[in-house]
């Protein structure tokens, strides 16, 4: 696999102009995430109400895997539960360390399957995922990958 496969149109695409890119003034889960192996770095809004996400925003810096893995992700989550995100991670996360995928729709995060074969890249791919599951636990720390 070359370095091409791994940055299909879809990551470059959302790599250039993330969606639902800027700050939710009334979130109420609000979490950053850093990879220093990297640089990625981001700030995740969140708005939950009885276990759904109502609404998701993001703001930061990082490589086009990172910034393309948390436009897609927002894009993913919004109006789900979250039992459902816990799933949809799960499957994200095999497909980006094993590089199959299982079954299960995983949409648009299949553009991933590629990060496998360049595993420092599992880290920026997965970055903004952690980063949610911290928001959702209300963790007080930042999260990092390291
Ligand atoms: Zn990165």
């Amino acid at each position: 696999m070359s370095l091409r496969d791994l940055y299909q149109d879809i990551i470059v695409d959302h790599g250039k102009q993330p969606r639902n890119f800027g700050k939710l003034a009334n979130a109420n889960h609000c979490q950053m995430g850093h990879n220093p192996l990297c640089g990625d770095r981001l700030t995740l809004y969140v708005i939950e109400r009885n276990g759904i996400v109502d609404d998701v925003r993001f703001e930061g810096v990082g490589c086009a895997i990172s910034v393309a893995s948390a436009s897609l992700m927002t894009e993913m989550i919004k109006g789900k539960s979250v039992h459902e995100i816990e799933r949809i991670f799960n499957l994200f996360h095999h497909l980006v360390t094993e590089g199959k995928e299982l079954d299960g729709d995983i949409g648009k995060l299949a553009a991933f399957g590629g990060v496998a074969e360049f595993p420092v890249r599992v880290k920026c791919a997965t970055l903004a995922w952690h980063t949610l599951k911290a928001a959702l636990a209300n963790n007080l720390h930042p999260v990092t990958t390291e």
